[in-house]
Parts: C-alpha cells; structure tokens; sequence
C-alpha cells in the first residue's frame, strides 16, 4: 500500500504498533471494487486509493458515460434547495467552495440569479432570502433596473432578483480530472466491464463476475469489500447482491440554445420546478430540467411536450429562448431516495441529499452503497462511501479529497502526461463522435484526457 500508517507507528506502545502493522498488512491484501464510474464512483475510488486502498473502478460503459456525464451542469451555491431542503442545500454550499478550489479548470464562477417575474415569485423571494440567511448564503437583492443592466437579455417584466454564488461545472474536463487523478494514485479503471453476477456466502461477497460489454469475455474478481455506486442503476445492482432498494428513477430533460444568453446562472425565483433555470455554458445556454418518475431508469424518451414545455417556461425569463429555439436536447436520470411515493410530484419532492448504506442495512459485511446527490456533492459522498469501507476494516482514516488539487490538464505537467503516447490514427473526427450527445461541447483536450483513461485503463499497479 503506497501511503502507509506508518508515520504514526513511531509514537505508539508496541502492542499498538502491531495491531497498526497487522491492520497495514491487511489493507495491502484488500482490493476494493467500486461499482459505476460516474462522480459518485469516481471520487469513493479516489477518497480510498488516498486512504490506501487498492482500488478496481468498473463501468459497464466509459467513464461519465451515465447521469454524470449528461447532468445539467450547476455548480449549486445551495439557493436552489435552500428553501425546500436545507441539508442538501448546506452541504452544496460547501461542496461547491471546494470544487471551485480543487478543480478550477472545470469551473467557471459565472454567480447566479434568482429573477422575479410576477408577485407569487417575489412572495417565494422573501422565504428564499430568509433560508439563504439562516444557512448563511451569500446574496444580494437587486432591483429590476439593476438586474437588467447587468443582465440584458432578461425580460422586461423583471421586477427584482437575489445574486448568489452559483457556478457552472463543465462535465468531462471534472470527471476525467477525477478519473486521471484516481489512475494516478493507482485505481485501477474498467470500463466496459458489466456486473452481471455476484455470488455471497456467509453474510460476505465472495466472488463479483463482470462480462466485457465489447467483447463479451467473462471476468471474476474476488474482492475484498464492494461499493455499489451505479447511479440510477444502483437498485438493479443491489439486486444483484440479493439486497432490494427502494429509489424513484426520475428524467429529467436538457435543452441547448445556440448562443449564450447570459453571463450567470438564470434561475425563476419560486420552488424548483420544471423549465426554472437556464445556465450559461461555454457560447451556448442550457435550459432545464423537467423531473418525471420512470418505471425503469433504461426507458424513458424525450418528448415534445416536455421541450415546449421548456421553451415556454424558460422564455417567459429570457424571451430570445423563443426565437432562437433549441439545437439539441438530451436526458438523464437520477436515482431520487424512495419516499414510497411514486407521484409524478414525487420527482419534485424527493430529496436531493444523497444516501451512503453500510452493512448494516445490507447484511453484508463488506458492501456498501452510494446514491442519490448532486454532481456538486458528489466528492462528500464519495467520502462517506470510502468511511463506510474504513469501518469495515475497523479503520479510520481522513479523507484527503477536499484538500488535494485534481489533475490539471492546463498545466505543463498535465499536457505533457496526455500528449505522450498518442496513437497516430487519432483525428478529429474521433474526437466528435466518441464525445456527442453529452453535457459539453467537445474539445481536443477533453479527448486527450479521455484517450490517457482509454489507454491506462485496466491496466494494474
Ligand atoms: C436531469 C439531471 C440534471 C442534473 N443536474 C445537476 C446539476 O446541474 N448540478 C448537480 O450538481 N447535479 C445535477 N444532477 C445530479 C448529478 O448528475 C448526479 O448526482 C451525479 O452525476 C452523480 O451521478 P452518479 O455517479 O451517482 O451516477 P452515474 O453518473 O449515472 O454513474 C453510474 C454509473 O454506473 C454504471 N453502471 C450501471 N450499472 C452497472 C453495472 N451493472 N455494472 C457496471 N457499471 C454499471 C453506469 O454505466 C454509470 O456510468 C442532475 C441529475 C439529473 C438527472
């Protein structure tokens, strides 16, 4: 294990440096197997091949290649949920100071407002600056003729908006910095490896089976312990395991403008609800997001009425949204935590806070699971997955994330990495077509990056 317990051994009795040296030689001899390579995944991979672990990340796709990739790209100050669901709302206020700090070439600190059009909206103003207040969240009141000269292409009828700190997150430069930085620290990526089987005896997982998505081969991988982080698949892969989970896959559905519409995040001063926001991304805008409750995270399709539904709501806030139109949509899920409702208003009302399980919930000794949360909260989740690991093995170790800079691919360091052994057939075209129909408009670098996980993956330390 590369990063030992070692440096504390010195100061101990020496019963306590054995049991520090038995517990050492037993973390060497543990693999863990993360189940589903989105940011959940990502960073429960990360958190513990910093905690000394060695670490097998499998995806039954690439990387990003689920909700993560295809997210809406908000990096929440907390405003969203302050008002509807404070310990998600507090828990992204500090989350996303941290991101801006360990990942700054994903982020643009672009700030955010909530635009009141109508008096029902500046009624929710004043509940939404008392929560901002209460769970001390930056923010200032503007009136209309101050929101409009700072944001032009709003609508006329904009009677007053609350300035907080959102952000946008780009997608794939953030989820290929966690994974470059997970295979840096020596976690082993497995993309195209599905979990089709996993067999349990005597209250442990003994054996997980994966097939090769390519190219069909079996593989089996006896772990040590397990962290199901499959997103909103994590209900189907616990079945796996014999354990039954209660979520509510929800779709939620994104719509492109081609041109960017504003300099902040553009939000509807009233409760999350559908067509309520529209973020500046790159030269373009996102509009979003709708929220309906699906039998199965695999079947869902866009529709048209959902797109209008979009367009009418975000053009009442930025009224070009109608001309312009959209150029292109897309979709993800997200596994909400059960309230054993399945209401269509359900998918409003869930939490958006993530859950982390242990054994004590699984009757396994080694399985844990992530699920549920935010892109932005996705590095503390990774955290409480990777503690849930450390209380099986009776450990504790800090987590070192929130501290620790991800891979840059800005830096000299980070360009020379990507740049060496580069296949020569690679064109640009590749580029396009390995990248479409995700969050971000594509860029060389991105490609670079994803071509280094491509190149290093499933190869062990
Ligand atoms: C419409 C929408 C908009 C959103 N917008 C925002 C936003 O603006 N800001 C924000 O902070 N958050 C947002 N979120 C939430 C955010 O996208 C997620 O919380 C985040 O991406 C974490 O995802 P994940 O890692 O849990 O799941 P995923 O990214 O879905 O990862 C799960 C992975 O598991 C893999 N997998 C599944 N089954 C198997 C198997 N059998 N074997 C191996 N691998 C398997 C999948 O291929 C997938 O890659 C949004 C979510 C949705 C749905």
């Amino acid at each position: 294990m590369r990063r030992a317990v070692a440096p504390s051994v010195w100061n101990l009795s020496d019963f306590n440096k054995c049991v520090v040296y038995m517990r050492a030689v037993f973390l060497l001899s543990s693999e863990v197997a993360v189940i589903g390579g989105g940011s959940s995944g990502l960073f429960t991979a990360l958190d513990l091949s910093l905690r000394g672990y060695t670490v097998s990340l499998f995806d039954r796709n690439m990387i990003g290649s689920g909700t993560s990739g295809r997210f809406h790209g908000l990096l929440h100050s907390g405003a969203r949920y302050a008002v509807t669901d404070p310990q998600a709302a507090a828990e992204c206020q500090r989350e996303s100071a941290i991101l801006a700090r360990i990942a700054p070439h994903a982020v643009e600190k672009t700030g955010g407002l909530f635009v009141s059009l109508s008096r029902t909206d500046s009624e929710y103003g004043e509940r939404l600056r008392k929560s901002l207040s209460s769970l001390g969240i930056r923010f200032s009141t503007l009136d209309g003729n101050a929101t409009l000269s700072i944001e032009p292409n709003l609508s006329r009828n904009v009677i007053e908006s609350v300035e907080v700190d959102d952000g946008v997150l780009r997608a794939q430069p953030f989820l290929y910095s966690v994974a470059i930085s997970c295979i840096l620290n020596g976690v082993s990526i497995h993309p195209f490896s599905e979990l089709k089987d996993a067999r349990r005896e005597r209250g442990r997982v003994e054996e997980l089976t994966f097939v090769n998505t390519r190219t069909a081969q079996r593989m089996s991988f006896r772990p040590w312990a397990v962290v199901n982080a499959a997103g909103p698949w994590v209900a189907q892969v616990s079945k796996k395991f014999g354990i039954r989970m209660s979520i509510l896959p929800a779709a939620g559905i994104m719509a492109v403008v081609p041109r960017r519409l504003s300099f902040r995040v553009i939000n509807r001063m009233r409760q999350p609800s559908d067509g309520d926001i529209v973020l500046p991304y790159g030269g373009s805008s996102i509009a979003g997001t709708t929220a309906s409750v699906l039998r199965s995270p695999d079947r869902f399709s866009i529709r048209r009425d959902d797109l209008q539904l979009l367009l009418e709501e975000t053009s009442e806030m930025l009224p070009s949204i109608r001309e312009l139109g959209f150029t292109r949509s897309y979709a993800s899920v997200r596994p909400l935590i059960g309230t054993g409702n399945n209401s269509a208003r359900a998918g409003r009302l869930s939490t958006r806070d993530f859950h982390v399980s242990g054994p004590d919930e699984s009757g396994l000794s080694n399985y844990a699971c992530v699920a549920g949360g935010k892109m932005t909260t996705s590095r503390l989740a990774g955290e409480r997955a990777a503690d849930a690991v450390d209380s099986m093995s009776g450990t504790r170790h800090r987590s070192l994330t929130a501290g620790r800079k991800l891979f840059n691919p800005a830096g000299t360091a980070g360009t020379k990495l990507l740049s060496s052994d580069i296949p020569e057939h690679d064109s640009l075209s590749s580029v396009l077509s390995m990248a479409s129909g995700g969050t971000d408009a594509e860029t060389a670098v991105n490609y670079l990056m994803l071509s280094y996980i491509l190149r290093k993956s499933g190869a062990r330390k």
